[in-house]
């Protein structure tokens, strides 16, 4: 294919041989051509290597400082500050290092799949996988939105493969992905992870979307064949969103983004983005069939001979990835949209090995639960080293929010409170012991778990009140052994349990420390008691 010479003058670009949303056959056919290491799998997917980084670079995320937005943005850590001139600086960088490239890719789609809220979004890239992955994680435009496309309303100008230059002011290593909320641009410098593109398009919903009083969400969600009531799984990364989201028995409305509007949800996205590590075709046909022509996987290890993956091998990264466009999972709802949730689930990957299978959250807990945004990680590979690490996001998605947590839980919980929504905490880690002592949760199992949630079966199953979170555990279940569902039977030294309680519960007061201010008393007394009651 010819590229279409289409004119990036508006942004000092003058390259000439630039593609704008060529067909994944041309993507595929540039990517083997011009891409270092890519190949075909075996099969079909397209291969790519995304360089150094092979994973987000939260450290490396800079806001730019502007009168019109500063009150609005919760500065930190997450949110760190720049200066609007050295934004500039960045910026001139990549349209530098575009300028160099002897061909650029442009992607012109949609963020958003209802009509009131979607965003136009421009992406200018020098490889043509980036532009593959973003074809497939945005909503593709028919021949006759794109020929109406006009102005942007966001712009992602990544130039990944170029570095930041420590001596900007702001600058703490060679990364740097830069947003303007006011220009409504993302530059990109210093890493060439595709998924920075698509965090950066939900950074700047979780901005916008509030204004509107919607809800945006770091959440999977299906819905019941032919119903309008939708289900939400929020849930920090490798909590199971992704897997759990893709389900025969209902149909896919998205595996990671979505807004919650007075209308219902809907997807921010047009594509998955899915862990590939372990995968198998076993335990989850509708992902590993969808890595298929079309598809990209990212850092993945493969025969030389044959082009078969080995999902099993992370001598990459641990984070190998899959994107396909959302219609590959052939239960999927186009458009993405669907009806209030009656079910809101949130997903913990517990390490240590406390927290029940599946639990009733009280509106109170809810609130708490969200803020906290709690899961763990397992403890590096060191041998020997068996303590898992927590780690609190608030709101399950910590990097990409921009206001402060308390207007995103207040959205959830009005939310919850009007459409009479019923809130779990699933656990989809360890049980019988933490992490080195148990296992993790068969995944059967936990499908089991939310297929009772969907059906309303786990709406009237028995109760227990547990001593250390106060939550309702679940205590029945068809389909589970009952004796899974109670963490601390389930621990061959109940006294071990208790301790490893106790310190859970402890690292949640500390961390809910930072937010107290902002709740009422009913979300703090929602918590953990910190000795436990009645042991
Ligand atoms: P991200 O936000 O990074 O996309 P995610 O929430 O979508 O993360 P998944 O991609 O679904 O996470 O990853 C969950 C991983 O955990 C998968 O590799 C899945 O096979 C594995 N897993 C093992 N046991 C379970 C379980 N009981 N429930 C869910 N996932 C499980
Ligand atoms: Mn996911």
């Amino acid at each position: 294919m010819e590229p279409t010479m289409f004119d990036l003058a508006d942004y000092k670009i003058d390259v000439t041989n630039v593609f704008r949303n060529a067909s994944p056959a041309t993507l595929v056919e540039e990517s083997l051509r011009y891409e270092k290491g890519a190949t075909l799998a075996d099969t079909g997917a397209l291969i790519a290597y995304s360089g150094d980084k092979t994973g987000r670079s939260p450290k490396d995320k800079r806001v730019v400082r502007h009168a019109d937005s500063a009150d609005d943005v919760w500065w930190g850590p997450i949110n760190i500050g720049l200066d609007e001139t050295a934004f500039f600086v960045n910026r001139e960088r990549a349209i530098d290092y575009l300028n160099t490239r002897e061909r650029l890719y442009v992607v012109d789609a949609f963020a958003g799949w209802d009509p009131d809220y979607r965003l136009k979004v421009r992406v200018i890239c020098a490889r043509p996988y980036h532009a593959l992955f973003m074809h497939n994680m945005l909503i593709r435009p028919t021949n006759e939105e794109l020929q109406d496309f006009g102005e942007p309303d966001c712009v992602i100008l990544n130039a990944g493969a170029f570095p930041a230059n420590r001596y900007t002011t702001g600058m703490t290593s060679k990364t740097s992905v830069d947003l303007s909320l006011e220009r409504r641009e993302v530059v990109i410098l210093g890493t060439q992870y595709a998924g920075e593109m698509k965090k950066a398009v939900f950074t700047l919903m979780n901005y916008l979307m509030p204004r509107q009083e919607v809800l945006p969400m770091h959440c999977s969600a299906t819905a019941a064949r032919d119903s309008e009531r939708s289900s939400i799984l929020f849930g920090l990364s490798g909590t199971g969103k992704t897997t759990l989201s893709a389900d025969p028995q209902r149909e896919l409305i998205g595996d990671d983004e979505h807004c919650w509007t007075d209308q219902g949800i809907f997807n921010i996205e047009g594509g998955c983005y899915a862990k590939a590590i372990y995968l198998t075709a076993e335990a989850e046909p509708q992902i590993f069939d969808a890595l298929r022509y079309g598809a990209v996987l990212e850092n993945v290890v493969y025969d030389k001979a044959d082009h078969h993956v080995d999902f099993d091998d992370s001598s990459i990264t641990e984070n190998t990835r899959g994107a396909y466009p959302i219609n590959y999972i052939p239960n999927a709802r186009i458009p993405c949209t669907a009806g209030h949730p009656s079910d809101v689930i949130f997903l913990t990957c517990d390490a240590f090995g406390v927290l029940p299978p599946v639990s009733r959250l009280t509106r109170e807990q809810a609130e708490y639960h969200f803020i906290s945004g709690y899961t763990a990680k397992v403890a590096g590979t060191e041998v020997g080293v068996t303590e898992p690490e927590a780690t609190f996001s608030p709101c399950f998605g910590g990097p990409f929010l921009v206001w402060h947590p308390g207007k995103y839980a207040q959205l959830l919980s009005k939310r919850i409170t009007d459409h009479h929504a019923n809130v779990w905490l699933i656990n989809t880690g360890w049980i019988g012991g933490a992490y080195g002592e148990g296992h993790r949760i068969e995944l059967k199992h936990t499908r089991t778990i939310l297929d009772a949630i969907h059906s309303g079966t786990l709406a009237d199953a028995p109760l227990e009140q547990e001593a250390w979170f106060g939550l309702s555990v679940v205590t029945a279940c068809p389909g589970v052994p009952d004796k899974i569902l109670v963490p601390r039977n389930t621990w061959k030294d109940p006294a071990a349990y208790d301790a490893t309680a106790r310190k859970l519960a402890t690292l949640f007061h500390d961390n809910f420390k930072n937010f107290a201010d902002g709740v009422t008393k009913a979300v703090l007394a929602a918590g953990p008691a910190a000795q436990g009651s009645g042991v």
